[in-house]
């Protein structure tokens, strides 16, 4: 065999970026690739990699720019961020302007610990960014005055239609019917649209304020509050009528606005949805921010998306953890409810921050603060002979009987971003960064209608007295004491120093790829020139962030091997339900409608079948063989059967066991013969990079995670960006958006052009993270790239090798390797030791050691991803451990320790429980808290640099049956 793709071996600059990305040097490769039994890189590459999948030669010449430095990436950046220009927006929409409070964004937002943090799945040593996430739930929760709220959502626009799904779940009325508010915010109906028509869901508008409720059954409704125009006006009587006929009410909510309104839950509401944004997390261009969605008490275990809750530690200690964790179980198959996996925790953190250090009286006074503004604008204009449409608004104004094109170009010469509502209408809306623009204002809109009045002090009355607030909000402790920058600097820090991220050590997690997230990558996200700009600002004022996106898009499509790429999903589980969409709506453009049935491996991660339940897709099961593969028995007798209801195949390469599969061409080709659409779940993209490509090999459609492969870090749980990849014949069904700007003669495949349904709120997603993901392609080129999927590779199967004696590696491919992962068998161990994979993970902590992924894809087993960014010391340190712990777990077989005392089932320990005057354990003090076979000189940096948990192990059945999921009063702790 040749080598694949392999290219001629140039001398890596000194100043190359990817000398700093990969972690192990060319040194250590030699030593792994000895261990592993490899000459050399090309040809462990050459042994892994089937030759079913190598890519075809090249049609063009390659769209990817070689590898930039570091500085030279920073200018070309802040060359883009040139060409963009920042206005004061006015436009709304729900994208405010805020002030991010500096402590927030130099701690959190800047700040690796907080960034570079995983999803809380071992909540032992995640308790602060759960206790962060705890208070955005309370924060939710008071604002909306409902009883529970989750940990996030991914934006406004899916949180409603997550909202509707939750109606139809919860509502008894059998109708496919659901009423949405006239007044609700024009990419909330788009994105609605699409949901409802996939799952068969009949939407029906009706201006809600002035028609009220239409006649006819319905299993909810939606009403925006207050609305897209501004308006402020009571809902309850609607909701009421709602409720009367077995519907769900879902109010979509402006929570500075809940600040001086009646919340939802006090109006009747059973949901509220809505984003956090203006709550300090900058526009960025329409994300990434976090959405969010209440319930009334006992829709609780209805909540899409991850929910923190209050359980107890070993010492029975309060101590949080994620609630409900079986639900990440049932986004499962055909029983599937929501898709959301990566969700927002990041932005969501600092939202609930900017609610702890402002409090709620802070809060309040911002609210009045903007709506002061507004109702003082409004009196003045009304004063100039302006007409302003409505009378009770919060922060928005309507404008009617203007040119609204000429207003607009004036008012963006003069400094502003104001909305164009229809041709004679304007919208401005008001936020906290507005300053004063009330004589600019009148200049621009009365224009010679001016007359001579002068107003003294702010205007009349705008608020309705009977929708006013009247109750209290935000009373825990933890929203009345940071409020001076020391004490919130502290409090930030505090939290962090409770918590395991990628900056105190490796997180070896199978499927989700913790690598580097370098601050040369990070660097561009708080310029202001990509953060304060506002989705749906003109197009000549964002002709950097379109250029960018353009060049990304081009990029992605040819490492891929796709045509068109759709930067739009704000996660995994958006980007399959986009491709599975497309899919869906090339079908049917094609008269091909009974084709609904979608084939997925038993194997799948949980999204997959979620994402085409909600695509309106049937889910069909194909089994695996003993291998881990795809079954080709039963996939053709699958085909067989469904024939003509066949409309996708969707498998996730290299397989979620992490290996090549060697028979996916065969796979991909059947499906296409029977009339098929191939879906690719290209999420693990870090095993193939510059190696094969998966438009080359039968995909039709793909999506990746940028979270994942391309360097945005994960956040605690998100943000994320999942962009869509597809062939030509695909592209017309990717994701449009109405409001989307198109950028000349760039990115010709812009969003504007795409005919799909949109499936996030803002035409380009999450364009404020994009830099990181451009940054990272730029400074590693094709080369740079190639080099981090071989040193992945390489370093899995080094790992594989190392442990394979203590721990069975479950599935390997033909060449007898893994692919950028192996799956570490412990079911053995476990029937011989009584020491289980929680066992494990929990005594890893005691080393200073995330767990890898636990039992998936494969109950009873540890996936070990080490990536290219982890050093040879740091692995070795990990594998070193894994060894330690097996063991201990002979000893314990071998009876020296009790089964259920022993250092394993008691870890981890915390510096607390091992200063307790007495030690009854057979083991030693010095056993549970240093258990290092390590050299003197670094067992002086272990013990040194020991992480200690804060809580002991986590009792999760009994946080399930004793659900509370707000911030515990502080007597919890005494
Ligand atoms: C992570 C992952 C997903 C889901 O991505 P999210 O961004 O979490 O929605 C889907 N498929 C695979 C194989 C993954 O690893």
């Amino acid at each position: 065999m040749t080598d694949l793709a392999a290219r001629p071996a140039v001398a890596v600059p000194a100043d190359a970026f990817r000398r700093r990305h990969i972690g192990t040097t060319p040194d250590a490769q030699e030593r792994m690739l000895q261990a592993v039994g490899a000459d050399s890189l090309d040809a462990l590459l050459d042994r892994a990699v089937p030759d079913a999948i190598r890519p075809e030669p090249a049609e063009h010449p390659s769209v990817l720019p070689a590898a930039a430095t570091e500085r030279q990436a920073i200018a070309e950046l802040r060359r883009l961020a040139a060409r963009n220009t920042v206005r004061t927006s006015m436009i709304g929409l729900g994208y405010s302007g805020t002030i991010t409070p500096a402590v927030i964004q130099r701690n959190v937002l800047e700040n690796p610990a907080w960034y570079t943090a995983y999803t809380p799945y071992q909540p032992e040593i995640s308790q602060g960014r759960l206790e962060a996430l705890l208070n955005f739930q309370t924060m939710v929760a008071d604002l909306t005055g409902l009883t529970t709220a989750n940990s996030s959502m991914l934006d406004e626009a899916t949180a409603v239609a997550e909202g509707m799904l939750l109606a139809r779940r919860a509502s008894k009325a059998r109708t496919p019917r659901f009423v949405v508010d006239a007044d609700a915010l024009p990419q909330t109906k788009a994105v609605l649209a699409g949901r409802a028509e996939a799952v068969g869901v009949e939407l029906v508008e009706s201006d809600l304020a002035v028609d009220g409720l239409p006649d006819g059954d319905l299993f909810g409704v939606l009403v925006q509050y207050p609305g897209a125009s501004g308006r402020v006006w009571d809902p309850a009587e609607a909701i009421a009528a709602a409720k009367e006929r077995g519907g769900l009410a879902v109010v979509a909510a402006d929570l500075l606005a809940m600040t001086l309104l009646t919340p939802p839950g006090e109006l009747g509401a059973d949901v509220a949805v809505g984003t956090t944004q203006r709550f300090g997390v900058p526009m960025a261009m329409g994300g990434p921010h976090a959405g969010y969605m209440a319930v009334r008490a006992g829709l609780e275990r209805q909540l899409p998306g991850r929910l923190v809750g209050v359980s107890k530690d070993a010492d029975g200690d309060p101590a949080y953890r994620l609630s409900l964790q079986a639900r990440e179980q049932h986004i499962r198959r055909e029983k599937a409810t929501s898709n959301i996996c990566t969700a927002q925790v990041l932005l969501a953190v600092m939202a609930a921050m900017y609610a702890v250090y402002h409090g709620p009286a802070g809060l309040k006074r911002i609210a009045e603060d903007v709506h002061g503004a507004a109702a003082h604008a409004a009196t003045m204009l009304r004063a100039a002979g302006v007409r302003v449409r409505e009378q009770a608004f919060f922060d928005v104004l309507l404008i009617d009987d203007v040119d609204a094109e000429a207003v607009l170009d004036a008012a963006r010469e003069r400094g502003l971003w104001l909305r164009r509502v229809d041709d004679r209408t304007v919208g401005i809306a008001f936020d906290e960064a507005t300053g004063d623009v009330v004589d600019l204002l009148v200049d621009l809109l009365a224009g010679d209608r001016s007359s001579d009045f002068a107003f003294v002090a702010g205007g009349a009355a705008t608020l309705p007295v009977q929708l006013l607030r009247t109750s209290a909000y935000l009373t825990h402790p933890v929203f009345n004491t940071f409020h001076s920058e020391t004490g919130m600097m502290r409090y930030l820090r505090y939290l962090a120093d409770l918590d395991y991220a990628l900056d105190r050590g490796m997180i070896p997690l199978g499927s989700c790829t913790m690598k580097l997230n370098a601050a040369t990558e990070m660097a561009a996200v708080t310029w202001p020139e990509f953060a304060d700009l506002h989705p749906f600002a003109p197009a000549e004022d964002v002709a950097g962030s379109l250029e960018l996106v353009g060049q990304l898009e081009a990029w992605l499509a040819e490492l891929t091997g796709y045509d068109a790429v759709s930067l739009q999903p704000n996660a995994g589980s958006q980007g399959e339900l986009a491709g599975l969409m497309a899919i869906r709506g090339y079908h049917r453009a094609n008269g091909d409608e009974s084709r609904t049935v979608c084939l997925i491996p038993s194997s799948a991660h949980g999204t997959n079948a979620a994402s085409a339940v909600l695509a309106g897709l049937k889910v069909v099961v194909v089994a695996c063989d003993e291998l881990g593969n795809v079954d080709l028995a039963d996939l053709r007798a699958k085909i067989a059967q469904h024939a003509d209801a066949l409309a996708a195949l969707m498998i996730t390469y290299p397989s979620t066991h992490g290996v090549y599969e060697h028979d996916v061409r065969e796979v991909t080709d059947a499906v296409h013969a029977a009339g098929g659409q191939v879906y690719i779940d290209g999420a693990n993209l870090n095993a193939l990079l510059g190696r094969a490509r998966f438009g080359d090999f039968g995909g039709d459609v793909s999506h990746l995670n940028l979270h994942k492969t391309f360097c945005i870090p994960h956040g605690g749980g998100g943000p994320g960006v999942g962009p869509v990849a597809a062939k030509a014949h695909l592209a017309a069904h990717l994701p449009g958006h109405p409001m989307a700007q198109q950028a000349d003669g760039v990115a010709h495949w812009a969003p504007g052009r795409f005919g799909g349904t949109p499936v996030s709120a803002a035409p380009y997603g999450s364009p404020g993270i994009l830099p990181i993901s451009w940054a990272y392609v730029r400074m590693m080129g094709a080369d740079g790239l190639q080099a981090a999927t071989d040193a992945a590779v390489l370093a899995a199967n080094y790992v594989a090798v190392r442990l394979q004696e203590a721990y069975p590696v479950l599935y390997r491919g033909e060449g007898g390797l893994v692919a950028h992962e192996c799956i570490l068998d412990l079911r053995p161990m476990t029937a011989a030791t009584g020491v289980t994979v929680d066992d494990v993970a929990k005594r890893l902590i005691d080393h200073g050691f995330h767990a890898p992924t636990m039992s998936f894809p494969v109950p009873g087993t540890l996936m070990v991803e080490p990536t290219e960014s982890e050093d040879l010391a740091e692995i070795d340190r990990f594998v070193d451990a894994m060894l330690a712990i097996r063991a201990e777990a002979d000893r314990v077989r071998a009876g020296e320790w009790p089964a259920d005392d022993n250092p394993l089932v008691n870890a981890p320990h915390t510096a607390h429980a091992l200063a307790a005057p007495e030690w009854t354990h057979p083991y030693t003090r010095e056993e549970a808290a240093y258990p290092f076979e390590a050299s003197a000189a670094d067992r002086h940096r272990a013990v040194r640099g020991k992480y200690w948990p804060p809580v002991r192990r986590i009792d999760q059945a009994w946080g399930d049956r004793n659900l509370v999921c707000a911030c515990p009063p502080p007597d919890a702790f005494a």
